[in-house]
């Protein structure tokens, strides 16, 4: 068992202080360059890896605290540094999430690393779920995954989009139905290797916010891939089909195993950057002038500087609380992952907006990187499971009611 504790141990320290020397290094400086560019920023991820912090060393190492803490010390750092850049090194462990909680310890042996590469040869890993016509309701995809006996491969079909490095990973995970009768509980998650024929990245999106990440459809047209790649094998699939077609409860439903896991590390970045705008905002507020005084001298600015330090707290005890229950293993049983990526996500919105209201003109023009900030933070109350599917969650997990 390992307590909870405010106080941060030594690597911890360490980790939250380096990583900050490389968001005011190698982020800061660049980030209003790729939010213009809104391209793939690879010799910014080529820099990242060269220092360690695109690497699986970096995520294992993050991962082995057993606080859970250390992974959101570090992502709400890195998304202090720039959300868009952020999602350009971490869009990979979407697929890594997905790798490790469906995999078996050989597939995981076999396929993580892929996804990241080394800092000569760098790879990245897309997760895809999201369909045109199944986002929040993710059981109505329509990608089929179809067993050819004969060979031993399974072949996929259809259409995925808003994938996060969708097209340009070299490692894509997807997430297929197997049996469309089932719903959700009759879904399976695919690794597509690298040159495997038949996908293809279809548009790329042009976004508000986060830029330097690369979001794109991603097209499977009689995509063959050897039956090693369903995650968790065959065996596994096939009694878990087995059990739910008899009316027995599945185990886990593929996707949602990955989201649940990757909540409050979402929560972490949301928080990020509502700290970046919070700590302009405040230095910003004391050196103003209006009125013969700076500005922060009035109760409705400094009353809101309050309160966006205030939630931002509180999203932060939100976020590392559902960590350190991840880690410890301890259930979800309010919906704890989802209330944090929830609170956080919509706390990044209001002080970002705040902050944009307290600089006033400067707020709102792309000299000052606050409007870049707002814009960044709006994607976290949409992705991986939107504000209202959170707290459809919450609700149904403190109810025990099928709230619809
Ligand atoms: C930049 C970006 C990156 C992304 N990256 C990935 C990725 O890497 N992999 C991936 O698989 N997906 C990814 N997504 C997809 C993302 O997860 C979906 O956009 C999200 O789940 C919402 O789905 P949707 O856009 O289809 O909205 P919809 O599901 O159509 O929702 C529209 C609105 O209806 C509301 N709504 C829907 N159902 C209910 C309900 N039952 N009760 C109340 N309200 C409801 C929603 O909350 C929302 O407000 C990404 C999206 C973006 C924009």
């Amino acid at each position: 068992m390992t307590d909870f504790s405010m106080d941060l141990n030594e690597d911890q320290i360490t980790l939250r202080d380096w990583l900050h020397g490389f968001a005011v290094n190698e982020m800061r400086p660049i980030a209003a360059e790729w939010d213009e560019r809104e391209e793939t920023p690879w010799p910014f991820i080529e820099e990242a890896a060269k220092l360690g912090v695109y690497s699986l060393e970096f995520m294992m190492n993050n991962f082995a605290d057993k606080t859970g803490l250390s992974t959101m010390i570090a992502l709400e750092e890195l998304a202090w540094g720039d959300a868009g850049l952020c999602m350009a090194l971490m869009g990979t462990t979407l697929g890594v999430a997905a790798i490790v909680a469906n995999g078996t310890p050989e597939q995981q042996m076999e396929w993580v690393p892929q996804c990241f590469g080394t800092p000569d040869d760098i790879k990245l890993a897309a997760f895809g779920v999201s369909e045109p016509d199944a986002g929040s309701d993710v059981s109505s995809l329509r990608t089929r995954a179809h067993y050819d006996e004969a060979t031993d491969e399974w072949v996929l079909n259809g259409t995925k989009t808003w994938i996060t490095n969708g097209g340009i990973a070299n490692v894509h995970v997807i997430v297929a139905s197997v049996d469309p009768s089932l719903g959700s509980r009759g879904h399976a998650s695919f690794i597509v290797p690298e040159g495997t024929a038949g996908i293809r990245m279809g548009q790329k999106f042009k976004k508000m916010g986060i830029r330097a990440s690369h979001t794109a459809e991603v097209i499977l047209e009689d995509c063959r891939v050897p039956g090693r790649c369903l995650l968790g094998g065959k065996e596994k699939l096939d009694e878990k089909l087995a059990r739910v077609r008899e009316g027995k409860k599945a185990s886990s439903q593929a996707a949602m195993a990955t989201f649940e896991a990757t909540r409050p590390a979402v929560g972490a970045q949301a928080l990020g950057i509502a700290r970046a705008a919070y700590e302009f905002a405040l230095d910003y507020a004391k050196e103003r002038q209006q009125f013969g005084r700076a500005i922060i001298e009035n109760q409705a600015i400094a009353f809101k500087l309050a309160d966006m330090k205030m939630s931002i707290d509180a999203a932060r005890l939100l976020v590392w609380r559902a960590s350190w229950m991840a880690a410890t293993r301890k259930p979800f049983v309010a919906g704890e992952g989802s209330m944090s990526k929830l609170f956080a996500g919509e706390t990044a919105v209001k002080v970002t907006e705040e902050a944009i209201q307290i600089l006033g003109g400067y707020g709102y023009v792309r000299e000052y990187p606050v409007e870049r900030w707002h814009r960044d933070s709006k994607i976290y109350t949409i992705f991986e499971g939107t504000s209202e599917i959170q707290r459809l969650i919450v609700a149904r997990a403190i109810s025990g009611v099928h709230i619809r």
